[in-house]
């Protein structure tokens, strides 16, 4: 049997990309393969919930778009099937001068990307947040919280109810594409198919390497720690509480997370990953390490972000360290407040130079399309990540092997 579409990867973008396929070509044979046994056991399993509205993103990039389009779709998709999620809002708190005059630069920027956010001064923020200290603040209010297993869980039944097929605990280890189709190998059988789309996250740079491309970056593991406040501490805040990014770094740091089972998450940080699907903080995988060791631009970029790369480390160590980031904001938060929660590990891909890439990345052939990097906000942002992925599987023909 040939399919028209394979695509790997069991996550929220290998799910949205099969249903999306499915929608735009009703009756096409669809196959999702996963390694793991559950759907989402990867990053879309292990993030922080948030549907985000997208107000940090370059005006015009693919992320700030998509971000946009997903916000509602993520809202319209949960209505319809019945999944849970609450628009608490976000504040972004400001608590010094420098941060002040970024927060002020945020706030134009999420004009230009056209969401709505109100100014919102010490005063104010005291209204909305009593246990949170700040000097200004931009309250975003479509900002949500979910739990994105149950929207992958809910695409992949739409998957099936379309005549499509999810396939857990089979492991791609073999690609070859012919002028006229794709093989895929798996342990216990191969799969054929017209096409493949690769959205294998963390393994993305091997998956692309198995489908006879050498990838021109490497996913380098960056783990993601998180405290979790104890119940008595549940009514601590109401909206998502996050700092100001520092626009020199990709990730957007320790926030306090409500979550849409009542729990409130804090963190993460961005420690480097010693495993890249180890979560204890005392896991190592040898191949993983080698394979960050070995590549080039994974020592330009940790020359470049040395200092960072210590403070994350050492505040991943000492509780403290990591308590005072969060205390910035949030004065109240004591040690004791913080509880070990499961770690998450994102997969961020770093070019040759050293350049961690910020934006989605595609990498292609003729008959393959490979999701290079999908960082966050794509959770968010998968139902219209899938359709756009859909529509570049479709006019692959005349595709160049890469793109940004
Ligand atoms: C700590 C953290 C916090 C985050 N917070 C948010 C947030 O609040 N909001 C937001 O929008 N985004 C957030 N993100 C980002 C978001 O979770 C990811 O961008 C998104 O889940 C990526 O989905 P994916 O399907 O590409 O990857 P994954 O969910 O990692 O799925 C990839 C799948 O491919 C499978 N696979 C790999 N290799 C093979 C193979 N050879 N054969 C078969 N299957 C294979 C894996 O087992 C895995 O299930 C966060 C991420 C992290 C890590």
């Amino acid at each position: 049997m040939t399919y028209d579409y394979l695509v790997i990867g069991g996550g929220i973008v290998g799910l949205s990309t099969a249903l999306n396929l499915l929608r735009g070509q009703p009756g096409v044979k669809v196959a999702v393969l996963e390694k793991e046994r559950d759907l989402a056991a990867h990053q879309t399993g292990h993030n922080s919930g948030v549907i985000h509205a997208g107000i940090y993103y370059a005006p015009g990039s693919l992320k700030a778009t998509l971000c946009r389009a997903g916000e509602r779709a993520t809202k319209d998709f949960c209505d319809a099937h019945g999944i849970a999620y609450a628009t608490i809002g976000k504040l972004v708190v400001a608590t010094d001068d420098l941060e002040v005059a970024r927060l002020h630069r945020l706030r134009d920027r999420a004009g230009v990307n056209g969401i709505d956010v109100e100014a919102v001064d010490g005063a104010r923020l005291r209204e909305l947040e009593p246990n949170v200290a700040g000097r200004e603040a931009l309250l975003v209010r479509s900002t949500g919280i979910v739990d994105y297993r149950a929207v992958t869980r809910a695409m992949a039944e739409d998957v099936r109810a379309a005549g499509g097929e999810v396939h857990t605990g089979v492991e791609v280890t073999g690609i070859r594409e012919t002028a006229d189709a794709v093989d895929v190998d798996t342990p216990g059988r191969g799969f054929r198919g017209r096409r493949l789309v690769a959205c294998a996250g963390l393994q993305a740079d091997r998956v692309l390497r198995l489908g006879g491309v050498e990838p021109d970056f490497r996913i380098i593991p960056f783990r993601g720690e998180y405290y979790e406040l104890p119940p008595q501490r549940a009514g601590l805040v109401t909206h998502l509480i996050y700092p100001v990014p520092d626009p020199e770094l990709p990730f957007l740091g320790v926030h306090l997370s409500p979550t849409i089972d009542g729990r409130i998450t804090v963190g993460p940080n961005a420690v480097l990953g010693l495993a890249r699907e180890g979560y204890p903080k005392t896991a190592v995988n040898l191949r993983d390490v080698a394979d960050f060791v070995r590549f080039p631009g994974m020592w330009k970029f940790a020359r470049a972000n040395l200092r960072t790369g210590i403070a994350e480390a050492f505040n991943s160590v000492v509780k403290a360290g990591y308590l005072a980031q969060a205390r910035k904001y949030c004065p109240d938060l004591t040690a004791a407040d913080l509880r070990p929660h499961v770690a998450g590990i994102r997969a961020q891909a770093i070019m040759r130079d050293g350049s961690p890439v910020e934006d989605f990345l595609l990498r292609r052939t003729a008959r393959q399309v490979h999701v290079a990097n999908a960082p966050s906000p794509a959770a968010t942002s998968a139902l219209p990540i899938g359709e756009l992925i859909a529509a570049k599987v479709l006019d692959n023909k005349h595709a160049p092997l890469s793109e940004k």
